[in-house]
């Protein structure tokens, strides 16, 4: 075991604060990484604050939260082979995996069904709890380790192993490309990335926002429209338009609004997590034979094709660099939208 730095909520809603703990010592496959910058997910701040109790497993404090890690490779055990030090590497939301269920065996092991081994807040394949990001380092097996853009900054990259994942998977499985209409509800940090990327795929987007406050960035991010949705008339304009909605609100919103715009066959994907369930109206999807789905980041395969996507396109996430000690204060940001368009913590603020 080794002594690591990190940050961590001690309990559930109260403040993240430094935090000493362990990791275990390096096996044959595990990388070594010194994290040079981790991004501020809004999950982070459900999971700090145990909003999604409902839905998972009792919640493990003291927490280090942080899955959108970028570092640089410091020390290889003595059977990897895909990796060497020096290389620029990312960890997102999840360290392992059981390996052999169907879907590990297809590259979806986000979806493992003996139980993926999410980054922070879960337990290992021994029973330790798993730390994450707002942490000095951490050290994965190679086989959940991603290889970073060269040609693209580290701190600007971090947030696609969570935020860049979660809209390119739903983009490419639904279709997104040209001919067809996407609207992308929330320009937070996975709606930017939707936006950018729906974009770079050949789709005509449309952003819904709840003002039009962020209107320049959304048509500067790739945006062909953008509308307001606290203006109503906005949901009689766009009646039955999209092909594909990708909803990105992390709040209770009336999902029936949205489905309302989708045209013949549209599908609207959730993936956004608010902490309550959400009711719909059976009407809105039988009328015009909608689908409503959800989608969960991506497995490692997609993953790193979405990074050698971002690469060739030269896409990155809009970022606002900060040091550790401003972490709570960023999470205040992020409730209130205030944020253009991801925090991404600088690991060096921590020594
Ligand atoms: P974020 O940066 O806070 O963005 C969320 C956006 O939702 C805000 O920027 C805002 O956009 C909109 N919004 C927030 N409150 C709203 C309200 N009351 N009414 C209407 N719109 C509201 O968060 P994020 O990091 O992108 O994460 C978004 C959600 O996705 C979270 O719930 C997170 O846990 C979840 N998530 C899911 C996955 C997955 O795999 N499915 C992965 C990562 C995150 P406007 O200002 O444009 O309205
Ligand atoms: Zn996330
Ligand atoms: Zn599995």
């Amino acid at each position: 075991m080794s002594k690591c730095k990190g940050y961590a909520a001690p309990a559930a809603k109260a403040p993240l604060g430094p935090w000493e703990f362990q990791r275990r010592e390096p096996r044959e496959h595990d990388v070594v990484i010194d994290i040079k910058y981790c991004g501020i997910c809004h999950s982070d701040i459900h999971q700090t604050r145990d909003e999604w109790s409902e839905y998972q497993e009792e919640a493990i404090f003291p927490m280090v939260p942080g899955h959108e890690i970028g570092g640089v490779v410091a020390a290889v055990g003595s059977k990897v082979t895909k990796y060497k030090v020096g290389d620029k590497v990312g960890v997102g939301c999840f360290v392992d995996s059981c390996r052999t269920c169907p879907e590990c065996k297809q590259g979806l092991e986000q979806y493992c069904t003996v139980g993926t081994i999410w980054t922070y807040n879960a337990r290992d394949k021994e029973g330790a709890p798993t730390y994450g990001g707002y942490s000095e380092k951490i050290i994965v097996d190679e086989n959940y380790v991603l290889r970073m853009p060269e040609n693209l900054p580290l701190d600007a990259c971090a947030p696609l192993l969570c935020a860049g994942i979660t809209l390119y998977s739903p983009l490419k499985h639904w279709g997104a490309g040209p001919g067809k209409k996407v609207a992308i509800v929330g320009l937070g940090g996975l709606g930017h990335m939707g936006v950018k990327l729906a974009h770079a795929l050949g789709a005509e987007v449309t952003v819904l926002s709840h003002s039009l406050k962020k209107q320049a960035d959304g048509k500067r991010l790739g945006a062909d429209h953008f509308y307001a949705t606290s203006d109503p008339e906005t949901f009689t304009k766009l009646a039955g338009q999209f092909d594909l909605i990708i909803n990105t609100v992390s709040a209770l919103v009336d999902w029936k609004q949205y489905l309302d715009l989708l045209g013949i066959d549209g599908t609207m994907v959730v993936v956004g997590l608010p902490e309550k369930d959400i009711p719909i109206a059976a009407f809105s999807l039988t009328a015009r034979r909608r689908s409503l789905a959800g989608s969960q980041i991506g497995g490692i395969r997609e993953t790193q094709e979405m990074l050698d996507f971002c690469s060739k396109h030269k896409i990155a996430c809009d970022i606002e660099v900060v040091p550790i000690q401003k972490v709570n204060e960023a999470y205040e940001r992020v409730l209130k939208s205030d944020v253009r368009y991801r925090f991404v913590i600088d690991m060096a603020s921590m020594k």
